[in-house]
């Protein structure tokens, strides 16, 4: 039956007039017309728009079936697509037989015409990929993982998977979930005497383990070995922070590349945002067009700018002068050495620079260890990419490829050698400049769309007090 069947997206095409084809899909409304016949909005998630369906009266189940026809119910529908008498879409199908698969009764279900908030929408992500916008921003979301690969593949780089379970904590990057066998909510009773565990009994893998938060220390092996090398997955992180940008599980893209510099990573990062952003300009026009009317006017104007200005430069010294001699209030007090804010990064994307900007060469006191030391022993080798209305968007640096520097930087900040061995190996053997950067694939999908909550472009999210689903 499916194998058959055409897509809506397909079926509204002009160059379908004139064919006989099954859709299948759901029912968004129907209205009954006083000549005897139905209207009927099918969408089956190929396209934002509906296909607009006639049903005659004389169908033999017109009056069994179809006037009972509400939103939410499932159909087949075979019949001849032809030219559209109203305006506003080229074709139309003059149904010959309609099946229904599945009722939606309309006193239960929850998507009827009326306007739900995202909020609300939230309670029911079960539903929600039936509405107009959860339906673009999902294929949005397909279609820039796609040009995420493209890019890469385009320019050489090789697909690899990082771990899930790992055991180094890319120290700096987050707060870590537990990865363990022992239950913490075990309570020891006369019936369970059997199971108790040692507490000090080894855990699973001997050693405390955790979900990751970015793959990227595996990466720099495999980068140390095949040049240039992308990750793809999900990524974890316990933090607290219940904001409109965070999330305790999201997709992350981190390429990493040997024999690039700052300069060659921020170039990279540059064209790869450039061409996610023209791609779903080309590919998903009617989706972004839905988004530019309802969630986001600015949406035309920035996707464009980003896509065709350059991007700006900046060091963090300079931001930060930038900063203070806004004189905007901000919410948190401005002087050389913070972590900038996301009302920071925004003030210098929106209101000063009015394009994506990049930061470099922030204090090494914020930044991780890994990153490259510039000669004024004060700052590294690091790049943030702030886009409007997100803020940070992509992380990345330079690495640090030399061992003693590595080393110093280590015992400064307490970290134990002995745990990043194979970390330290790289530079002792045959070590190389590189540089990579972390994208979350939600930031970009917020970007794209101009979603205001990253909740909602992701079909379950996960953050702290909630995993329904
Ligand atoms: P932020 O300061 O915005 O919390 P970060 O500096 O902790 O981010 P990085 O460790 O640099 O983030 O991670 C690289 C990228 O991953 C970020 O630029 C962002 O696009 C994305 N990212 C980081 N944390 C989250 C999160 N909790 N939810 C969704 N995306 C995230
Ligand atoms: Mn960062």
């Amino acid at each position: 039956m499916a194998m058959n069947s055409t897509a809506v997206v397909v079926a509204r095409d002009a160059a379908s007039i004139g064919k006989h084809v099954t859709v299948q899909g759901w029912v968004r409304t129907r209205r009954d017309s006083k000549g005897g016949f139905s209207f009927i909005e099918l969408n089956d998630g190929s396209c934002l728009k509906n296909l607009q369906v006639i049903a005659d009266g004389n169908l033999p189940n017109y009056q069994s079936e179809i006037l009972k026809l509400a939103p939410g119910c499932s159909v087949s529908i075979e019949g001849d697509i032809v030219k559209s008498g109203g305006g506003g879409q080229a074709t139309e199908m003059k149904a010959a037989s309609i099946t229904v698969h599945g009722w939606a009764d309309p006193e239960l279900y929850p998507l009827q015409k009326k306007h739900h908030t995202l909020e609300k929408l939230r309670e029911w992500a079960h539903l929600r990929p039936r509405t107009n916008t959860i339906g673009a921003v999902l294929r949005v979301r397909n279609r820039i993982t796609r040009s995420i690969h493209d890019f890469f593949q385009d320019e050489g780089f090789l697909y690899v998977q990082t771990p899930i379970i790992t055991a180094s904590d890319c120290e700096g990057a987050g707060s870590m979930f537990h990865v363990t066998t022992k239950d913490p909510m075990f309570r020891v009773t006369s019936k369970n005497l059997d199971k108790v565990i040692d507490p000090e009994a080894p855990d699973f893998f001997g050693k405390p383990t955790y979900l990751t938060v970015s793959g990227q220390l595996e990466g720099e092996i495999l980068a140390s070995a095949l040049g240039k090398i992308y990750t793809f997955g999900p990524t974890f992180r316990a933090e607290n922070s219940n904001t409109t940008r965070h999330l305790s599980e999201f997709w992350m893209i981190e390429p990493e590349a040997a024999f690039f510099d700052l300069t060659a990573n921020m170039d990279l990062a540059e064209r790869f945002l450039k061409r996610i952003v023209k791609d779903a300009m080309t590919h998903c026009a009617d989706d972004l067009a839905f988004f530019a009317e309802h969630v986001e006017k600015s949406l035309p104007e920035v996707l464009k700018n980003v896509a065709e200005k350059p991007f700006q430069r900046v060091t963090y010294t300079d931001a930060v002068n930038i900063l203070l001699q806004s004189k905007q209030t901000f919410e948190y007090p401005v002087q050389w050495g913070i972590d900038l804010q996301t009302e920071h990064e925004r003030y210098l994307t929106e209101q000063h620079f009015k394009s994506p900007v990049i930061v470099t060469d922030y204090p090494k006191a914020i930044k991780a260890f890994y990153m490259r030391q510039n000669d004024d022993g004060k700052t590294v080798r690091a790049m943030d990419i702030l886009v409007p209305r997100i803020g940070e968007i992509i992380g990345g640096s330079q690495r640090e490829e030399r061992l003693d520097v590595l080393t110093a930087r280590m015992k400064e900040m307490k970290l134990n050698e002995k745990d990043y061995w194979w970390y330290l190996d790289l530079r002792r053997f045959g070590t190389v400049p590189h540089s990579g950067f972390g994208l979350g694939l939600e930031r970009m999908v917020q970007f794209v769309t101009g979603m205001g909550n990253i909740r909602d472009v992701i079909p379950f999210p996960r953050a702290p007090g909630s995993a329904e689903f």
